[in-house]
This record gives structure tokens, C-alpha cells and sequence, in this order.
């Protein structure tokens, strides 16, 4: 029988495993790895497959967890739930809207598996808040020696070391089996938005995010302006979201959108034109109170490719103005919005967020002429302002690179090497980035 390839959601990753695996429980798992190890094999393990890098990919075995999926547990008075590692998070936040609680913060989709998200650093937005795997308490994680480890942050230092590894770990340490976060009562959001010029954006944007619970900002290039979207809890009546609105954003997403895309493909030169269409329609002032899950996710997107770094605070302007600087004067078509998120610091030795507050700048493409001129000018313009990439989407740069961004890269390749000594969990993409 000839083998089925694996493809991600964008469509720019692909690879023919030798085998394909679906366990549907921790014991399965554990039975995998040690059989897999034995055979001197190696295993990667997918989520829900919206990586952009090829993090999940492998050409041998592969590891489903869409039949360990599930809530397990959901304990309201100490406002945790527990789910099996390859939930996809919207059936967690499904559940979690019918106990009456929500998550604290999320990212634009609910697409991914739990355990994917938190794997690569997904985030949302706000200062306040870390990306989402710091909303992790505890884990369950089967090592490369088919060992389980329970780890939890009430478990003192050696536990806890190892939680801060694992939360974002991108396979590298074991297959995650199951995962407990923090999450709160339900509540609802106010976002309005707003657009800016794109000088004034750039110069206050930062301050903006520190007055508001959840910011983001949307720069469409060729347009001068930047919406900004400010969100912030509130108990007013809901109003401006209704499941009609919702509808027609998402018709528009899988129409107007890819349409207008199509067209500046054939048309390179009439993208500008095209984005400034896009921009007098769509941006201006809005408002709209709803629940915090549909503030916080939007509309699927159409097909495109995304790369994304985490930059200091304060080297936001000037990234900001050089890359502007960069499309005009290399006469760069940009077709898509770039984005700004801002994240706490944190303690995860692999998180773009480590130790320091971020401003995760998006550069956002649907592929054409000029996405691979535009990426690599970006991921220069990045490094160069000591940005960590996002690992779930595009990055070039190299563990040589890399590493010494994170004060706790070798600690993180030491507890790799211990547990997983054979390197079952390795790939093109784990030699990449850690040799
Ligand atoms: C349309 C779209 C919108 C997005 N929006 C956002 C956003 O708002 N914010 C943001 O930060 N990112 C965003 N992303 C990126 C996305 O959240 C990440 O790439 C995420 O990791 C994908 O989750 P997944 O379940 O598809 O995991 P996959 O892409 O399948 O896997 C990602 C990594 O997790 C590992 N992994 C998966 N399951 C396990 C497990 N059980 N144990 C150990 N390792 C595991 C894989 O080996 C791989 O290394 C978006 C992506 C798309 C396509």
C-alpha cells in the first residue's frame, strides 16, 4: 500500500511517514515509544497540523493524538481542568463556556490540539497574560524511554524546572499525555478598534498595550494606517456580534479574501491599490461585546504563510519603520496584514517570551512573487533586533544562531539528553535547531 504523505494547513509542509500511529490512550503511548526505541526508530508526534515550520514533521513514525482526546477532569473550585494532550481547543473551550469558565487568554483560532499550541509558545494577546502554555499547572509526559513523568507546579523545585522545560518543548522531551491549566470564570470582553497612521502606531503602540487588557494591531502595508483593536473585560450587554456578523466574516474570509489575493497574484502591481480597497472597507471604528472566546479567536483566515518573532519592547518602533523602509525601497507587494501581540515574560526555557516582556511581530503573506524576498528581509530585520522566533511558523535561522537567545538553551538540550537518550523524538527539524 503506498504510504500517505502528511500536509499541514497551509499547505507548505509535507512528508511520507513510514508509519502512521493513533494511540488512544496514555498506555498506548507508552507502549509506542518503548517499541519504537527499541527498534532503534525515532517519532514525531502532530497536533492538529497548523504549524507553519516543520516542526511536527517526520519521514518516520508519526503520532496522532486525535484518538486521546477529551476532558477528564474539571475541578470548579480550584478553577483547573484537566484534558487529554490532543483535545483540539475548541472542544475545551466548549466545554469549559458550559461549566460557566473560559480560559484566560487565546489566540485567534481554537483549530489547535492543546497540546500543540502549547508545545511551540502559541499565544494571544496582552501584557499581562504569557503565552498560553504558562496557563499549564501540570502534565503528564511519556520520556523517550517510555517512562511517565508527572509534573506539577505544586511539586516543588525539580518538578517545576521540568514543567517550565516541557510547557514549551516542541516534542523534544517526551509525547505530552495529558495537561492541566489554570483557567477562570467565564467572562465577556469589550473590543473596540480604531486606526492610527502608521507613524503614530509605531511610536505608541507599545503604550497602548500597557493600557489595555488584550491589544492587538493590524498593519496593512501600502495603506499608512494600522488598526488598532484594544479588548478589556466588562459586564456591559453584549452588542456588535451577532452569529449573522460572525457568519459574514467568515464568508468573507473564504471569498472576498482569496479572491482579492488571486487577483493580486495575476496583478503584482495592483496590490497596493487592492490593500487600500481592503483597508477603507474594513478599517475605522468598531465595537462589539461578547464573550471572551469570540473576541479573542477570528475568522478562519484564507490559505497563507506566516513567520513571527518575539522583539523587545523597545525595539518596536524602529523594527517597525526599517521594515516599511525595506518594502518601498525593495518595491516589495505585501498582500496581507502584519500583526503585533504582546506577551508576558516568562520562565519556559524555549519561550519567545523568556525573561523578557514581547511585542510578537507577524509578517504575514499569502505566497507570491515577492513572500520569499519579504520573509527572508524580515527574519534579517528580527534577528538583528535579538528577536526569537515563534516555532510555529517559517524561521530560516539555525540552532547556531538561535541558541544563544535563550539563557536556558543548554539546559533544555541537557534535560532532552536525559530523557531521551536514544533520540526517539528527533527529526530534520530538532537537528536543525539543537545539532
Ligand atoms: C490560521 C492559523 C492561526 C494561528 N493563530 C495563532 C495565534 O493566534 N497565536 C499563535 O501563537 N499561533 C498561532 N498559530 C500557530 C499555531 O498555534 C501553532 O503552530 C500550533 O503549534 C499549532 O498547533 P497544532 O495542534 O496544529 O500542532 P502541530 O503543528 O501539529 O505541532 C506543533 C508541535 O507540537 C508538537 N506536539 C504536538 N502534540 C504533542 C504532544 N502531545 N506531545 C508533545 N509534542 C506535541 C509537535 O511535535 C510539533 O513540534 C496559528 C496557526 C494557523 C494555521
Amino acid at each position: 500500500m503506498p504510504r500517505q504523505p502528511f500536509v499541514n494547513w497551509a499547505k507548505n509542509q509535507r512528508s511520507v511517514p513510514i508509519a502512521r500511529h493513533t494511540p488512544a490512550d496514555e498506555a498506548a503511548i507508552v507502549a509506542l515509544v518503548r517499541e519504537v526505541r527499541e527498534r532503534g526508530e525515532s517519532l514525531r508526534v502532530v497536533g492538529a497540523g497548523h504549524s507553519w515550520s516543520d516542526a511536527a514533521l517526520t519521514d518516520r513514525h508519526l503520532v496522532s493524538l486525535d484518538r486521546h482526546a477529551g476532558i477528564v477532569a474539571v475541578d470548579r473550585e480550584r478553577l483547573r481542568v484537566t484534558v487529554k494532550a490532543g483535545t483540539r481547543l475548541f472542544d475545551l473551550v466548549a466545554a469549559l463556556h458550559a461549566h460557566g469558565l473560559a480560559l484566560e487568554n487565546l489566540g485567534s483560532i481554537a483549530e489547535q490540539s492543546v497540546a500543540g499550541a502549547i508545545s511551540t509558545g502559541t499565544h494571544g494577546t496582552g501584557l499581562t497574560h504569557g503565552v498560553l502554555a504558562t496557563q499549564v499547572v501540570a502534565m503528564r509526559l511519556v520520556t523517550g524511554t517510555g517512562e511517565v513523568r508527572a509534573l506539577s507546579d505544586d511539586d516543588g523545585d525539580v518538578s517545576l524546572e521540568l514543567l517550565d522545560a516541557a510547557r514549551v518543548s516542541l516534542g523534544c522531551l517526551g509525547v505530552i499525555s495529558e495537561l492541566t491549566l489554570r483557567v477562570r470564570e467565564a467572562f465577556d470582553l469589550e473590543e473596540r478598534a480604531w486606526s492610527l497612521p502608521f507613524e503614530e502606531a509605531a511610536r505608541t503602540v507599545v503604550a497602548l498595550a500597557r493600557e489595555h487588557a488584550h491589544l492587538k494591531a493590524w498593519w496593512l502595508p501600502h495603506t499608512g494606517r494600522v488598526q488598532i483593536f484594544a479588548a478589556n473585560p466588562t459586564s456591559a450587554p453584549r452588542a456588535g456580534a451577532s452569529a449573522l456578523s460572525r457568519r459574514a466574516d467568515q464568508l468573507i474570509n473564504q471569498t472576498v479574501f482569496p479572491a482579492i489575493l488571486g487577483l493580486g497574484r495575476l496583478l503584482p502591481s495592483a496590490v497596493p491599490a487592492l490593500n487600500r480597497l481592503v483597508g477603507r472597507s474594513y478599517f475605522g471604528e468598531r465595537r462589539k461585546v461578547d464573550r471572551s472566546d469570540r473576541i479573542f479567536n477570528v475568522a478562519m483566515p484564507p490559505r497563507h504563510l506566516e513567520m513571527e518573532y518575539g522583539l523587545p519592547l523597545d525595539a518596536v518602533p524602529e523594527v517597525l519603520r526599517d521594515l516599511e523602509r525595506m518594502i518601498t525601497r525593495r518595491r516589495l507587494r505585501v498582500n496581507f496584514v502584519q500583526e503585533l501581540r504582546f506577551v508576558a515574560a516568562d520562565a519556559c526555557h524555549l519561550s519567545p517570551a523568556f525573561g523578557r516582556e514581547s511585542c510578537q511581530l507577524g509578517a504575514y503573506m499569502a505566497t507570491s512573487r515577492d513572500s520569499d524576498a519579504y520573509f527572508t528581509g524580515f527574519e534579517a530585520m528580527a534577528l538583528a533586533a535579538l528577536g526569537r522566533p515563534h516555532w510555529g511558523k517559517l524561521f530560516f535561522a539555525d540552532g547556531a544562531t538561535l541558541a544563544p537567545r535563550y539563557p536556558r538553551w543548554e539546559r533544555f538540550c541537557a534535560l532532552s539528553r536525559e530523557l531521551d537518550p536514544d533520540s526517539v523524538f528527533t527529526s530534520a527539524f530538532t537537528r536543525r535547531i539543537m545539532g
